[in-house]
């Protein structure tokens, strides 16, 4: 077993208790309002927070090491990072990565505003 987080869609889980809030809210038995209750205190529970995932702390750039800088949001990043964003966005590791690419099509994904971008467009940042 790993202790890797499994993130979830909040959007989707809010949208299932909003439905089952719904129907108990509506059944109008003194069952069904005890069960609304209990869902409406499990929507609050997941808007407020309580079950989202810690923010893995991301590496800063080292002073000699080189970054890259989004053409888009203008926000640089290390090579680590970029390199992260796109794993997760193509949903594998197999990646060639940004600091060994010299192929200027090749596109990678900004960790601020999660764009495709090309590595032609980067501004290398030393
Ligand atoms: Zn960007």
């Amino acid at each position: 077993m790993n202790n890797q987080v499994k993130p979830t869609d909040t959007r989707k889980l809010l949208d299932w208790i909003e439905g089952n809030w719904e129907m108990e809210r509506t059944a109008g038995t003194k069952e069904s309002s005890v069960r609304a209750e209990m869902w409406h205190e499990f929507y609050h529970k997941v808007v407020s927070g309580d079950f989202a995932p810690d923010t893995p702390s991301l590496p800063t750039i080292k002073p000699d090491g080189k970054g890259f800088r989004c053409d888009a949001c203008k926000e640089t990043f290390s090579a680590y990072e970029w390199n992260r964003a796109t794993k997760m966005y193509c949903g594998t590791d197999n990646i060639s990565p940004i600091e060994t690419t010299s192929c200027g099509d090749a596109f990678f994904v900004c960790p601020e505003c999660d764009s495709e971008r090309k590595l032609s467009g980067l501004e290398v940042v030393e």
